[in-house]
């Protein structure tokens, strides 16, 4: 490492995928909807409508909290965070500020094989604002606003400051994404804003021990962004350093075409926003009882099932850890092997074949046609013979578009390996006819001519000719 240091940190809004919004029964699956067909008097903050508590919302709140080891408190309170903004129609937000639902968590990391626990300091359930929509150029601008989504409840999960790279933010961000989404609390879809992320980054110049004002990127809606977004940040900021220029504490935006980020706005102060316990709305009481009942229903989490991957199938923890980062794909990955008998192998195919495809097709567990029996009877019919590796792997991909059986799609494209050895001599003896100067050379000892008439036979059969057969049967027709 040079003479400069990122310290960054993690401000995280993760949507709960609940079916209704925080404090109101509109639907809360708001994604792509018809402006304002989801709202009602209670999420546009209508005088008199009284927000009642999402008790599902809540529990997601704490399944996430105890997935995140933190601690979960019996008592939590929301407040006001009062502010304007169109897209906020109470001009206030419900948040949890004085009392967070949860305290004190850690996620830990993979960083180049070494384990890195990165220590969250709150997890607490606030209301998501609505969404300006702007149109039009400077001279003729029209902006107009919808509030489907407000309301809709998220958790926000602040980690403190321990990362130390743009790409253990990113790592970081993936690991909390596959937790969400195993325990269910959320698609953790960052282009559909169902995961957001807002970063912060200091930089440490290791000579004189003196660090920069903390810069806070937004606007990210891919890991990939936020690991550039904050590479960019941290050369910006070590260069301004070098060169003696101070850094001002400030808000900047990502901007993806120019890969660059640019500023928003100087931070704004912690009491600009008049916090104040809200009024309309009883504490969270949850008995320990419940917090228990909650815990215990959490399912295997990522890490402790790559470690049993790693166990009981004896799996490289390359092969487990992307086999477990998708619950569907470990549940698949699983099926299989019952069926296959051979986990490694079966994690070949997966690991190279199939996430290889399903990446071109942009395709998730969900959409597959390719199913476990499949992955059986492709391995019975190379086991036998009936087809090469190679060829396997052109069935496997018909396998994959149409969900055909491996042995139908083998018959109905005439992929089997010629076994049939008379076919084989009568494509050798013609090759030979054809040939008489090569077989002339390889008799006076030029044995490697023999690649050229297994080459003949290869084409001859397009590539379906086993070489241990054909060259075999070579030898015997040169009398060897
Ligand atoms: P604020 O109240 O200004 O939002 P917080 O103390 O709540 O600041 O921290 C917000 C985020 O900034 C946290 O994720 C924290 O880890 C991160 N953070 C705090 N100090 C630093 C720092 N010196 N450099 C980078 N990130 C920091
Ligand atoms: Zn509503
Ligand atoms: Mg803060």
């Amino acid at each position: 490492m040079g003479r400069y240091r990122p310290v960054i940190g993690l401000e995280i809004h993760v949507q709960l995928s609940t079916r209704t919004k925080l404090f109101c029964s509109c639907s809360a699956d708001v994604f792509e909807s018809e402006p304002n067909t989801h709202i009602c008097p209670v999420c546009t903050g209508q005088p008199g409508a009284l927000p009642v508590t999402n008790e599902e919302a809540v529990e997601y709140a704490v399944k996430a909290a105890y997935a995140l080891n933190f601690e979960v408190h019996e008592y939590s309170r929301f407040d006001r965070k009062n502010y304007f903004y169109p897209d906020l129609p109470k001009g206030y937000q419900i948040t949890q500020y004085f009392h967070p639902i949860a305290t004190k968590g850690y996620l830990e990391i993979d960083v180049d094989g070494k384990k890195k626990k990165i220590r969250l300091r709150r997890l607490h359930i606030e209301e998501d604002a609505g969404k300006m929509i702007h149109e039009g150029d400077s001279m003729n601008a029209k902006s107009f606003v919808d509030f489907n989504r407000a309301g809709v409840p998220l958790v926000e999960i602040v980690t403190e400051p321990d990362i130390e790279s743009p790409k253990e933010a990113r790592l970081f961000l993936e690991k909390l994404r596959s937790i969400v989404r195993y325990i269910g609390v959320s698609s953790g879809d960052m282009e559909k804003g169902a995961l957001r992320c807002d970063a912060n980054i200091s930089v440490i110049d290791e000579k004189t021990g003196r660090s920069s004002n903390r810069v806070e990127v937004k606007n990210m809606n891919s890991f990939k962004f936020v690991e550039r977004a904050l590479e960019y940040e941290f050369e910006r900021i070590s260069k301004a350093m070098e060169s003696g220029e101070e850094v001002p504490q400030e808000t900047r935006g990502w901007v993806t075409r120019d890969k660059k980020t640019i500023s928003m706005r100087s931070k704004e102060e912690e009491s600009d926003y008049r916090y104040f316990p809200e009024p309309d709305i009883p504490p969270v009481i949850l008995s320990k009882e419940k917090l228990e009942e909650i815990r215990k229903s959490l399912p295997e989490l990522p890490d402790e099932k790559k470690e049993r991957f790693m166990k009981d199938y004896n799996l490289p923890e390359y092969d487990a850890s992307v086999l477990t980062a998708d619950r569907d794909l470990a549940d698949l990955y699983e099926m299989t092997v019952k069926l296959t008998g051979r986990p490694k192998e079966t994690s070949n195919w997966f690991m190279t074949e199939l996430l290889r495809m399903m990446n071109e097709e942009g395709m998730e567990v969900g959409d597959l046609r390719v199913k476990p029996e499949h992955f059986k009877e492709l391995f019975e019919l190379i086991d036998s013979g009936r087809i090469t590796k190679n060829m396997a792997k052109e069935v496997f991909r018909e396998v994959f578009r149409t969900g055909k059986n491996p042995s139908d799609v083998v018959k109905e494209k005439g992929l089997e390996v010629v076994t049939d050895e008379s076919e084989i001599e009568r494509i050798l003896k013609e090759a030979m006819e054809k040939n008489p100067k090569a077989v002339e050379q390889y008799k006076n000892g030029k044995k490697g001519i023999m690649g050229f008439f297994i080459g003949q036979v290869m084409r001859a059969t397009s590539g379906k000719a086993d070489p241990k057969i054909v060259q075999r049967i070579f030898k015997k027709l040169m009398g060897e």
